[in-house]
């Protein structure tokens, strides 16, 4: 079953995907080796979110604060763009 492991893993190597609206927005991140597909770009960033508390390795926000993307996180990603060793891969 596919589940989290609550590893912390996807809060210390940020991976997001963001739509770009011009072929010139697409070269810009094409030539600096962004992941494009179609008109989406997926970037990831290794930085540690403040917010993640890093001896329990969970958010220490609560479900109402904390931002949408991470409540749905990882619906909205391939499987090749999760952690290693992720529940969900
Ligand atoms: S990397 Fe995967 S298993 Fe680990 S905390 Fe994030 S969603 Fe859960
Ligand atoms: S806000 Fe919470 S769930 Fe989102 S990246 Fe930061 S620590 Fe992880």
């Amino acid at each position: 079953m596919k589940e989290c492991l609550r590893c912390g893993k996807c809060c210390r190597r940020i991976v997001f995907k963001f739509r770009v609206e011009t072929k010139n927005d697409l070269d810009f991140y094409r030539a600096r080796g962004f992941r494009i597909k179609g008109f989406d770009v997926c970037a990831e960033i290794p930085h540690v979110c403040v917010r993640l508390d890093q001896e329990t390795n969970l958010c220490t926000l609560h479900d109402g604060n904390k931002p949408f993307l991470c409540r749905i996180y990882p619906s909205y990603l391939n499987k090749r763009d999760l952690n290693e060793g992720c529940g969900f891969k």
